[in-house]
């Protein structure tokens, strides 16, 4: 059932919130999980693991082709997901709403489809940032068997902030499209997007905004961002891995050739010729990940709840009790410093390998990332080979950031 704002939304209570999610009540190395790695994948609620299982206990069939009852429930219940998710990102139009197996997925999507299309032209320039994930870096390179497209990257601060100024002295008349990322997984800068967006097209260009690290953290409106194209995930969502969103105005998908070919997206089929079903079914050919979509559509029903401003306000006062105890560590350098930031913390410390850091805490149960985060660019123009990184969302407390510190003065205390 799709939610409305009017709905009197459930209170935020961390420790409530805490048991929706059983992975949380789990021993790690004999000590209580202490989950500080949502950036790389979030942990799914009892609501998504039901949803999941409901479906392939009693609801599991192919769906958009069978004339049968359990068919028509699974289409029904896949097809009011994509509805949920265009709630969620307030497209105009459900066919705007491309389910894909992931952010990488719906980028390469843009890539190879807006390529033939012939919308870029050999020479032509794509603009991204020096903060991008590789999703959003080596799709653009892969084109290269088809067009020589030229990268173009904006710098950044040293704070982990865009040059805003040199972005706009970027385009030119050869540049066709500008792929930036919404929120920096490694650095947890929250782009100014709706700016980039608006001197984008002041030049006519279209905008892809990745939006992995966002759509998780915050309330994204396509509309008003007015982003052409939005990738997120939905196993950072809070929903199963293998489903994603692309989302795209209609002006732009319907221009634009399937990405792949096969069942599910076709009219008419002979030998020599097909024709192509409509939006959005032209992109997603073969049998889709059902149980996948129905799955994020349960973590979207779990997160629409709560007041997502007070989700964020939580994240946000994890943000500061953490980057403030941090600082007081001696020997540690915070990456990624930006006035505008999500709940990130990227860090390293001197004459310790973030790998050993990350290593040892794991042994009292704390998980954090360790390595470039698939942001080697972004590493390369901080002079490090990788950071330590921990990410909180809405279920994280204060009281797992002070284990996290304490973990962290045990790992100094063993290099010194
Ligand atoms: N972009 C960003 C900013 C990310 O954080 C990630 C995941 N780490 C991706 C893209 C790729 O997402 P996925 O692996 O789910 O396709």
């Amino acid at each position: 059932m799709l939610t409305t704002i009017n709905e009197v939304k459930r209170k935020f209570d961390v420790e409530e919130i805490r048991n929706d999610f059983p992975i949380l009540k789990r021993l790690v190395n004999g000590k209580p999980l202490v989950y500080l790695d949502n950036a790389a994948t979030s942990q799914k609620p009892q609501a998504v693991i039901d949803a999941l299982t409901q479906y392939y206990t009693f609801d599991n069939a192919n769906i958009h082709r069978g004339l049968y009852f359990l068919s028509e429930l699974a289409t029904e219940q896949y097809e009011t997901a994509r509805l949920k998710v265009k709630e969620l990102i307030n497209a105009l139009s459900a066919s705007e709403i491309i389910f894909v197996r992931g952010t990488t997925e719906a980028i390469n999507l843009v890539a190879s489809s807006l390529c033939r299309a012939k919308h870029f032209k050999d020479g032509d320039e794509v603009i991204i940032s020096n903060m991008e994930h590789h999703a959003n870096i080596v799709p653009w390179q892969l084109m290269s068997d088809r067009k020589q497209i030229k990268m173009k990257v904006i710098p950044i601060s040293d704070s982990g902030e865009l040059d805003l100024e040199a972005y706009e002295k970027m385009i030119t008349e050869k540049t066709k499209l500008v792929s930036v990322v919404h929120i920096s997984n490694s650095l947890g800068t929250i782009n100014p997007v709706k700016k980039i967006i608006e001197i984008a097209h002041s030049h006519d260009v279209p905008v892809l905004l990745d939006g992995a690290q966002a759509v998780p953290h915050f309330k994204v409106d396509v509309q008003d961002l007015n982003a052409d194209f939005y990738a997120f995930s939905g196993h950072k969502v809070f929903g199963p891995t293998g489903i994603g969103v692309l989302y795209g105005k209609t002006e732009w998908l319907e221009i634009m050739p399937p990405y792949q070919g096969g069942g599910d997206m076709i009219r008419t089929v002979t030998f020599e010729k097909t024709t192509f079903d409509d939006l959005p079914r032209k992109f997603e050919a073969g049998t889709p990940n059902i149980a996948g979509g129905i799955g994020l559509g349960a973590a979207i029903d779990y997160i629409n709840q709560f007041d997502r401003n007070e989700l964020v306000a939580h994240e946000n006062k994890l943000l500061d009790y953490a980057t403030e105890k941090l600082s007081h560590v001696e020997g540690l350098r915070i990456i990624g410093t930006a006035k505008e930031k999500a709940s990130v913390v990227s860090f390293v410390i001197e004459g310790i390998h973030p790998y050993d850091i990350g290593t040892i805490i794991d042994t009292d149960g704390i998980a954090i990332r360790t390595g470039h985060h698939c942001t080697q660019p972004l590493m390369a123009r901080f002079n490090v080979p990788a950071t330590a990184r921990a990410s909180f969302v809405f279920y994280n407390t204060k009281e797992e950031i002070d284990k996290l510190i304490l973990g962290i003065q045990k790992v100094k205390k063993m290099f010194i």
